[in-house]
């Protein structure tokens, strides 16, 4: 894999959500069209999921217990 330091820095950010809206909007055109892009941002947002579950192991019971309201 050989992306150039700006796309790979626009790559981890992307997928962390942390790209402002016009760089965003330039490199998912990118994306598009770029096979090696797709992979990376495939690779990062895996690696990204693999790091909060692990950071993170007790964070989904809160949410199961959560009580369903009804307003009827
Ligand atoms: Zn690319």
């Amino acid at each position: 894999m050989n992306y150039d330091d700006t796309v790979r820095d626009d790559l981890e950010a992307y997928v962390i959500g942390a790209l402002d809206q016009p760089v965003r909007a330039s490199f998912e055109a990118h994306l598009g069209a770029c096979v090696a892009c797709m992979g990376g941002v495939a690779l990062y947002a895996g690696m990204l999921a693999d790091l909060r579950t692990i950071e993170t192991p007790e964070s989904s019971p809160k949410s199961a217990v959560i009580p369903v309201r009804r307003s009827r």
